[in-house]
């Protein structure tokens, strides 16, 4: 089969290209610019013809996606901007939406041989301020509600919330609308803070996405790093689209059934979503005798009570047979990473 990974030059979605390459599909990926295909074209040459890039210059207007869903299988749907620092909300509601709702329309268009469409959503889409674990019948309203409120005077994390939760919504009402003319149906990933060593075009620091920048600074800050959140490793997130494109799952539901928890059928699967603090992966990290100053952190600066709560995955386990990389683990490689690139001793 065929995939089709949109913004494949993404720190997830090289992850994602390698996964799909590595379990024997085809990959079409799409990239902004052929510039931004370089790296990609030269890291993934060993596949020869298994892996191609075309050019979707703006993933906002019309039929940007018409040509790229031809003779496509499956699609990983990453392509959105993660940044936290847009004055205006729309800057990221645009391209989140308007760029997922024209990927189902051109695959409800051009798209015959399309079965599955896995669009990359985010734990920020569920996140709630309610008590006790949190899954994916949650939704993250209040974000919503605040760039509504407050426009472009709303939070910097909230507007980056706001256009996951308006971009997943999105495409279950255009499957809603339009179910029973496509051939495919639609699951959607919420992984939270995502980590891991970077295969995509990074060669300073300065250079890393957003989520894997967080980390770099939080293990090189010299002072306390008790913030945290929930976690999930990029190729356990890169595995959970390969499962996403391969598994069977339940029959469509409608939104309206997602939000009175009618069941558990619904393909929405929170991917990773252990509580962290930037300190617990410090410390993990603390091996004596050798531990610097930057691995210790500051040990004595958090207590348990600080963590976060986990996010309930089981979804993800039962339906799609997702297993987890320990943060332990994750920690480990990417440091190992960074050594490697030289960006710590
Ligand atoms: P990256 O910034 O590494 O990649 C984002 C990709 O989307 C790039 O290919 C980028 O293209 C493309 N993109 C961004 N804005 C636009 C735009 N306006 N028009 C066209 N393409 C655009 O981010 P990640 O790999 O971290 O994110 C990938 C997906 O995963 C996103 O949907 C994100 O919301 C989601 N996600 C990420 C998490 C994380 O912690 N990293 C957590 C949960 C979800 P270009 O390089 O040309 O800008």
């Amino acid at each position: 089969g065929k995939v089709l990974v949109s913004g494949a030059n993404g720190f997830v979605a090289t992850w994602c290209v390698q996964t799909f390459l590595d379990a024997g599909f085809s990959v079409r990926g799409t990239v902004r610019n052929a510039i931004k295909g370089k790296h990609l074209k030269r890291f993934f040459a060993s596949y020869g013809d298994k892996f191609e890039l075309v050019v979707v210059p703006d993933i906002t207007a019309p039929g940007a996606f018409d040509e790229a869903v031809r003779g496509i299988d499956a699609i990983a749907h990453t392509a959105s901007p993660f940044h936290l620092a847009a004055d205006d909300p729309a800057d990221l509601s645009g391209p989140a939406v308007q760029g997922t709702i024209g990927i189902l329309e051109s695959a409800r268009t051009y798209g015959q041989t399309v079965k599955r469409i896995v669009i990359t959503s985010s734990a920020v889409a569920v996140t709630t301020p309610k008590n006790g674990p949190l899954d994916e019948y949650d939704w993250n309203n209040s974000a919503v509600q605040a760039v509504a409120d407050s426009g472009a005077n709303a939070g910097n994390f909230d507007k980056y919330c706001n256009s996951k939760v308006l971009a997943e919504r999105g495409a279950w009402e255009f499957l809603d609308k339009h179910k029973t003319e496509v051939g495919w149906d639609i699951a959607v990933l919420n992984p939270p803070l995502i980590l891991g060593p970077v295969i995509h075009d990074v060669s300073t620091p300065d250079e890393l996405n957003t989520s894997t920048k967080m980390m770099f600074n939080a293990f090189t800050t010299e002072s306390p790093t008790t913030g945290g959140g929930q976690w999930a490793n990029v190729k356990d997130v890169g595995r959970a689209h390969l499962l996403a494109v391969m598994t069977e799952l339940p029959s469509y539901v409608p939104l309206s059934a997602v939000n009175k928890k009618e069941g558990r059928n619904v393909n929405r699967f929170i991917i990773g979503g252990q509580g962290f603090t930037w300190q617990d992966m410090r410390t993990f990290d603390a091996a004596p005798p050798s531990a610097t100053q930057y691995k210790q952190g500051f040990p004595t600066s958090i207590n348990t009570t600080m963590r976060p709560r986990d996010m309930d995955n089981s979804r993800s386990q039962e339906v799609l047979g997702m297993e987890y990389t320990s943060i332990h683990e994750t920690v480990e490689e990417t440091l190992a990473d960074y050594e490697r690139r030289g960006w710590i001793k």
